[in-house]
């Protein structure tokens, strides 16, 4: 089919108006008409490459409305970890794969998506959207970082065995966050795969950099709560991130996840330790559950790579791509949407690292189309291919 719109998004840029683009049944892109075509079906609003979601959790779909909003980070995260199994595994199963089919539905064609046991092993073998799986590892103290890496070990291999002729499935064992990995155990998930992308839980909370700086504050109460004695752990003095990141291989690409606390000396340590950092935006989470933004001008300002996620229905009420950046648009009116959409697609596609197939529109390429309409108003995605 050959199909034209009032507006057409590459995945980096507008293209000229009048542009149509030849699409093969199989929804590879075969030709694209910068000066339009006499067959060309004209459809209305906005069309985009299809949207990637760096950060989901697709198997806490169940706990979608169980914590309020505005609790904080720390309460949240209690929450979460005391009520996930008063569920039935019926209704976890038809929670995820329920919201499996309502991203696919929202115009989102690949998720970078954190797991915590091999739950989601079915939701990949849908094979509708790409999937990078990021095993994640948790343990706080030093003496048990063998043990829960080799736990997370065994739920990668799982994923690893599975294949698909259709979709990328990939898949990395990563930290879940600065004050839930230890120094010992970050260096066993770093050594692992060192090619292979990482993700973390950044600077979420105020609290997590207070912790490193002198060790007060909530993460104690979490730490506590959780019966973990971190009296082995001192304070370098230094915020979270500025601490960690010596703790990783320069080499290994690393996409940080929230930032709602980062500050520009944070970000300047990581462009001078890493060669590859890319900085995923939930905005929705952030305020769900600390009614705060992080300083996107900043990030912008200073070069960083942005990408978007959803977080988890946790702390959501939705799991879309486009209701983040509208989010990012209502509070910082002046990013163009030119460049969320960047964000939200081509980005989130060299993050993942599946931008040869997805996440922009050319030649070749199979990244899907997705349709907004009133972008300017209350955007909504269609899935066109
Ligand atoms: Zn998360």
């Amino acid at each position: 089919m050959i199909i034209t719109a009032d507006r057409i998004h590459d995945g980096e840029k507008w293209l000229p108006l009048q542009t149509a683009i030849e699409i093969a049944d199989d929804g590879t892109i075969t030709n694209i008409y910068h000066n339009g075509h006499p067959e060309a079906e004209y459809i209305t609003g906005v069309l985009t490459p299809g949207f990637v979601n760096v950060h989901c959790h697709m198997e806490l779909s169940h706990m979608k409305g169980v914590i309020p909003e505005h609790t904080g980070l720390i309460p949240f995260l209690q929450g979460v970890m005391f009520r996930r199994n008063d569920f039935t595994e019926e209704q976890k199963i038809n929670a995820r794969h329920e919201a499996y089919e309502t991203m696919w539905q929202n115009g989102i064609v690949a998720v970078g998506d954190i797991a915590n046991g091999t739950d989601t092993l079915d939701l990949r073998s849908k094979e509708k959207m790409h999937v990078h799986t990021f095993v994640e590892c948790i343990g706080f103290s030093d003496t048990t970082a063998p043990q829960r890496f080799e736990y997370s070990r065994g739920v990668y291999d799982q994923f690893a065995a599975q294949h698909s002729t259709h979709v990328k499935l990939k898949q990395s064992i990563v930290p879940h966050a600065p004050y839930s990995v230890s120094k010992a155990l970050f260096k066993l998930i770093d050594r692992h795969e060192p090619s292979e992308i990482i993700s973390i839980h950044n600077q979420e909370t105020p609290a997590e950099d207070q912790f490193y700086i002198d060790k007060t504050g909530a993460v104690n109460d979490l730490l506590d709560s959780l019966k973990i004695d971190a009296s082995f752990f001192e304070p370098s003095g230094k915020s979270s991130l500025k601490t960690y990141i010596e703790w990783l291989n320069p080499h290994r690409p690393v996409v940080f996840i929230h930032n709602t606390c980062t500050g520009i000396e944070d970000l300047h340590k990581v462009q001078a330790h890493q060669y590859n950092s890319y900085w995923c935006l939930c905005p929705n989470a952030n305020l769900y559950i600390e009614n705060r933004l992080p300083d996107v001008p900043m990030l912008m300002a200073e070069g960083a790579d942005i990408c978007i996620g959803t977080d988890s229905l946790s702390s959501n009420h939705q799991l879309s791509v486009l209701a983040e950046i509208a989010t990012l648009k209502k509070h910082f009116p002046q990013i163009e949407w030119e460049t969320l959409l960047q964000w939200a697609t081509s980005n989130g596609a060299m993050v993942l690292n599946m931008q040869d197939e997805i996440g922009s529109i050319a030649i070749g390429k199979k990244p899907s189309i997705v349709q907004i309409l009133d972008l300017d108003s209350t955007p909504l995605a269609k899935r066109v291919v």
